[in-house]
């Protein structure tokens, strides 16, 4: 099967030299790569800036702003069986990039920033007939904004992390994860190495895959 794992941080630029980000290391997307490349699918991996090198055998497609990584995700996502947005996308950039570097002064400054693309929500806007798998990344009311991420962003399966916790989610080498269905109950993957829980969750996104193949013959 054809997977495209987005993975990693993005930046918005403010100028030349300043960006917005946020803390995601892209372990998690990585060990999902890399968990489908063992059992031998094909894997496309968007992956915003990351220390990582990327699991072998992976085509990676390298991008740093939100925009770009939209670009890479409609392109590849209508010709691949399982789409995984594992990526944290900015959800805003700055409303103004300035080509020269933005002088320091001495008082208080403001920063107008408007909302990056929802690349979910763009991308499962239209028919499609892959597996959508989206990440929901809380630091309260866990299971309220999943599920409702589940809907409003039309995903198959949305695999919930508590990233208020220090001892996991961002930039941790371990997680837990809670997986939402858009039918019956949520599954727990207990606390784990990422590169483990990427191969339960795999197990899980297969199966799924499986059951929709299934409802549509
Ligand atoms: O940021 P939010 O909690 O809404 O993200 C949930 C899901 O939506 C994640 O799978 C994330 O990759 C995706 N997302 C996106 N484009 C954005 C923000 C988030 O595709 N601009």
């Amino acid at each position: 099967m054809k997977f495209v794992v987005t993975a990693g941080p993005t930046r918005e630029p403010l100028d030349p030299v300043r960006y917005l980000s946020n803390r995601s290391s892209g372990k998690m997307g990585y060990a999902i790569a890399a968990a489908a490349l063992e059992m031998k699918h094909e894997v496309i991996l968007i992956s915003g800036p990351v220390a990582l090198s990327p699991p072998s055998g992976a085509e990676v497609v390298r991008v740093t702003t939100g925009e770009e990584m939209f670009e890479a995700a409609a392109a590849h996502f209508a010709h691949c069986d399982v789409f995984v947005m594992c990526a944290a996308v900015c959800d805003y950039k700055p409303a103004r990039y300035t080509s020269q570097k933005t002088k320091k002064q001495h008082r208080p400054f403001s920063l107008a920033l408007e909302p990056t693309r929802d690349i979910l929500a763009s991308l499962t806007n239209s028919p499609h007939d892959c597996l959508v798998v989206g990440f929901a990344a809380e630091t309260e009311e866990l299971r309220e904004s999943a599920q409702r991420k589940l809907r409003e962003k039309n995903c198959d399966l949305i695999v919930a992390n508590d990233v208020g916790r220090a001892d996991i989610g961002m930039d941790s080498d371990d997680n837990e994860l809670l997986i939402f269905f858009k039918k019956g109950a949520p599954e727990k993957l207990s606390r784990a190495k990422k590169t483990e829980l990427a191969r339960a969750l795999l197990k899980i996104i297969l199966e799924a895959r499986e059951k929709c193949l299934t409802k549509k013959t």
